[in-house]
């Protein structure tokens, strides 16, 4: 999807014939400065070079772009490093930094529609992203490697990036690491190669993919690499956590889980599956990344393999990887769906039904807090996941369970390597169900009372 409209940055500067600088960011209140205006990315190649040694990542990005307005310069999102080279189709392209974004000024103004290639040399030690309120996202460094990870910014801590979910594209990771080090991250495996003590994993995204779902994981991992489906299954298992324990347990379990989540939503929609067991402590959340879930060690204590929380994530693969957020506002889409899944799964697994979450959740949830809009520091609270399920559960017993489910398979068939809004699920919705739906979603997602 394109970005073209955003706020500031749309001064005329040079160029002449109607060239003009694209926005700075998308616009989004809950991302400031995130993501930028005035064309869409189909493609990045990327091919970095970690040395946990001196910490420090040198990359070279090959971004094919297309252009959505004339362009006299344009933006791309990198946070640090220090930028050596920019092409703009093979030509010298100035270039500056303001704050996390990088200004590109190619040699001649870029017209409405022209496909282009960006190439960036950068490198330098990575620092994360802080925020006061969501924590820190983007890269860290381990003991043994490094985790580039975090919703909902963290890419543009390791490559420049158009770092907003409207402009999903198409990724080639290549990782370089020291011998004996794993470098985990999104896609199908496309071998290694070692060189001078150095050795190369490639990995290969050909599904649209939002840039918060890349990951890279470096590090001592136990690798297990199989098929499930006819398709690649790449699972990874920190070192220091047990061969035997409950991540790895629960990891085991993910083309099972897949499979029954395909059951209920569709076919999986992409060309890979996996996940990745970290065992930073810092990482106290999971996360979707595309194809290959993240998962801090908090979801796996004592000795029983938590499943739930990775039928959450591979849930996600549907409903926020596949059918992707227009903006942040919306994100009750993911989590409330993939709330909806742990019930789900949980049921099908021999626990909790879910009428009893159902009504566990309606009896605690607090309705001055609303699921649509809940302002930035309050993404991931319960109003998004346990009110978001809520309402999903609401519809299923408005419209009964064979359209529900016909609303779910639909939806995700028709946006697959998309995005949406909320107004675009209700509506889409109310069609299949052939009757209006608004007031019970205003009712479950945003009213002060109880439904
Ligand atoms: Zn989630």
């Amino acid at each position: 999807m394109g970005v073209a409209v955003g706020v500031g940055g749309c001064t005329d500067e040079g160029g002449g014939g109607g060239f003009r600088a694209g926005a700075v960011d998308v616009g989004d209140p809950y991302v400031p400065g995130a993501g930028n205006g005035g064309y869409d990315v189909d493609h990045y190649a990327l091919k970095v070079r970690y040395d946990p040694t001196g910490k420090r990542l040198t990359g070279q990005a090959t971004v094919t772009v297309t252009a959505t307005a004339a362009l006299s310069r344009f933006d791309l999102d990198l946070a640090g490093l220090t930028v050596d080279r920019v092409l703009v189709d093979a030509a010298v392209a100035k270039h500056r930094r303001a704050g996390n974004e990088l200004v590109i000024t190619p040699a001649h103004g870029l017209p409405a529609g022209k496909r282009f290639v960006v190439e960036v040399s950068y490198g330098g030690v990575p620092q994360p992203l802080h925020s006061d309120e969501l924590g820190d996202g983007g890269f860290q460094t381990t003991t043994d490697g490094a985790i580039a990870l975090g919703q909902p910014e963290s890419a543009s801590t390791w490559f420049p990036v158009n770092d907003h979910p409207s402009d999903k594209a198409t990724y080639d990771i290549e990782v370089t690491v020291p011998d004996g080090l794993a470098a985990l991250s999104n896609g199908v495996p496309k071998g290694q190669s070692t060189k001078d003590g150095w050795t190369t994993w490639r990995w290969s995204e050909g599904t649209p993919m939002a840039s918060y779902l890349t990951t890279l994981v470096i590090g001592d991992y136990r690798v297990s690499t199989g098929t499930h489906a006819g398709k690649p299954l790449v699972t990874a298992v920190a070192a220091e956590l047990p061969a035997d324990g409950p991540a790895a347990a629960a990891l085991a379990r993910t083309g099972e889980i897949a499979d029954f989540l395909a059951d209920r939503f569709g076919p999986y929609p992409f060309d890979a599956y996996g996940g990745i067991a970290v065992a930073d402590e810092r990482i106290r959340y999971a996360l979707e990344t595309q194809t290959r879930p993240v998962y801090g060690p908090a979801f796996f204590r004592g000795d029983r393999p938590n499943t739930v929380v990775v039928a959450h994530e591979l849930a996600h693969q549907w409903f926020g990887d596949s059918v992707s957020l227009a903006r942040w506002s919306d994100i009750w889409l993911n989590e409330g769906f993939a709330t909806y899944a742990e019930w789900l799964w949980t049921e099908h697994d021999g626990g909790r039904s879910v009428a009893q979450a159902f009504a566990e959740r309606y009896a605690a949830t607090d309705w001055t807090k609303p699921s649509v809009n809940p302002g930035r520091g309050a993404m991931f609270g319960p109003a998004v996941y346990q009110r978001g399920a809520l309402a999903v559960h609401a519809l299923r017993r408005a419209v009964g369970d064979e359209t529900f489910f016909r609303i779910l398979r639909g939806w995700l068939a028709e946006r697959r390597d998309g995005t949406a809004t909320t107004a675009d699920f209700v509506a889409y919705a109310e069609r299949i169900a052939g009757r209006p739906l608004g007031p019970l979603f205003d009712a479950w997602l945003s009213g002060a009372t109880p439904p």
